[in-house]
């Protein structure tokens, strides 16, 4: 269980820093943002929540019956997309309404 960023689309800003429980997320010579111990990792998926330029991927991996697809988020209004890209380059989306989840 892990995640990727791309460095070329980080921007630096350090929110997914912030909220990673372990503290896992460090930033490079050039602000951008690197996980050095991936494998540490227990996927919360906070930091991909937080990443406003969606940099952020969560492996979904053999062991959780993934098989190597990717997983990233993206906020649409008060809508939060769940993107699953499957290794031949497909794509579904999960879409939450944030102002109807987590109400108890
Ligand atoms: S998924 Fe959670 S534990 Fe893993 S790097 Fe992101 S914030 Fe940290
Ligand atoms: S939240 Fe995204 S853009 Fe900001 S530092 Fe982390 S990876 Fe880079």
């Amino acid at each position: 269980m892990s995640i990727a960023i791309d460095k070329n689309k980080c921007v630096g800003c350090g929110k997914c820093h912030d909220v990673c429980p372990g503290t896992l997320i460090k930033s490079d010579e050039n602000g951008k943002a690197y996980i050095k111990y991936p494998r540490d990792c227990w996927g919360c998926t906070s930091c991909l929540k937080e990443c406003p330029v969606y940099a952020i991927r969560f492996f979904l991996g053999a062991d959780i019956g993934g098989r190597g697809t990717l997983m990233h988020t993206e906020k649409h209004g008060d809508f939060l997309d769940w993107v699953i890209e499957y290794p031949g380059g497909d794509t579904s989306v999960i879409r939450v309404n944030t102002k109807e989840s987590n109400r108890y």
